[in-house]
């Protein structure tokens, strides 16, 4: 192994329940790789993203079908003032991703944030909701209706509801389209969305998924339209994204890679940030001393969680293909 890495870095705002992020940076042959499972994840669950990590810097990615990824702009469950904010400093983005069902908070809330998104966007602009799983199927039919009135049109709900049979109900009862994001990640089998017919789009994520080469495996299998999104990495991990949405073949969607904004500092000199709405295809270099190293306790955490991952992987027999097995 090459150089390697600590980073520990602030988010602007709570985000997935963290103020913080941390991860490892690892340079190969092929370049510099992000490893950063949350910290939630176990040794078995975050050794897809330690394959993810080794792909990037030993072997790289397959060939670009594009130079540039249209992205969309996230907005957090704000009020919509800043809703508004987001959206017209997003960097020209066309398209917003609107959270949706925070504890808390009233349809009325989630109305006003979709009318203040529209009337920021456009009329032209398209706008999706992700409620990460938070409605049961009578909520999700009711808060469609009504939202994708307030938002003059919704282009999809990202996972609405919790299971895959839900979606696939809750699919034949709203015009509005569906994409799966959690059944697709953390599942067991990835493939049952398209089986049952669940979903009109998916979302893929590089790291949780275990690669470039098996997410473009997956979606080639699971045969719909495909939204790469982030785990909310640094610019090194948001260009394995890149690079997936750069090599498939079809890339009908804006993709959820514009998040290098929703962390205080990044490790390189030029971060993948949106320019008319869209990211280059690019791998940036990290710049050592622009990385906000972690302290010796966090550091050694990691060394000691990749040593989990490998004997894991050990453990396992093959170290390569088992997620594939099961995707
Ligand atoms: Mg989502």
């Amino acid at each position: 192994m090459g150089d390697v890495l600590v980073y520990d870095i602030p988010l602007r705002t709570r985000f997935r329940g963290l103020l913080r992020r941390d991860g490892v940076l690892l340079r190969g042959d092929a370049g510099w790789a992000e490893f950063s499972p949350f910290w939630d994840y176990d040794a078995a669950e975050s050794s897809a993203w330690w394959r993810a990590a080794r792909e990037a810097a030993d072997e790289g990615w397959p060939a670009a079908v594009r130079d540039s990824v249209p992205v969309n702009v996230t907005v957090p469950a704000v009020g919509p003032e800043l809703a508004h904010r987001i959206v017209t400093g997003s960097g020209g983005c066309r398209t917003a991703k609107v959270k949706v069902a925070e504890r808390g908070q009233s349809v009325d809330d989630e109305i006003a944030r979709l009318e203040a998104v529209r009337d920021a966007i456009g009329p032209d602009g398209a706008i999706r909701v992700d409620a990460n799983a938070a409605w049961d199927l009578e909520t999700a039919v009711e808060r469609l209706a009504l939202l994708d009135r307030a938002a003059g049109g919704l282009e999809y709900a990202e996972q609405p509801v919790p299971a895959v049979d839900e979606l696939a109900r809750l699919r034949r009862r709203t015009h509005v389209p569906i994409a799966a994001d959690e059944s697709i990640r953390r599942a067991q089998d990835p493939l049952a969305v398209a089986r049952a017919e669940a979903a009109d789009v998916v979302v893929l994520k590089v790291q949780p998924l275990g690669g470039v080469r098996a997410c473009l495996e997956l979606a080639e299998r699971i045969g719909l339209p495909v939204v790469v999104s982030s785990a909310l990495e640094t610019s090194v991990g948001l260009a394995a994204g890149v690079a997936l949405a750069a090599a498939l073949p079809d890339l009908p969607y804006a993709c959820g890679l514009a998040t290098a904004q929703l962390l205080t500092a990044d490790v390189v000199a030029e971060p993948l940030l949106p320019v008319d709405g869209a990211l280059p295809v690019r791998r940036p270099d990290v710049v050592a001393a622009r990385v906000p190293t972690a302290d010796d306790d966090l550091a050694a955490q990691w060394v000691a969680r990749i040593g989990a991952v490998e004997h894991h992987l050990r453990a396992d027999g093959d170290g390569v293909d088992h997620a594939r097995d099961q995707a």
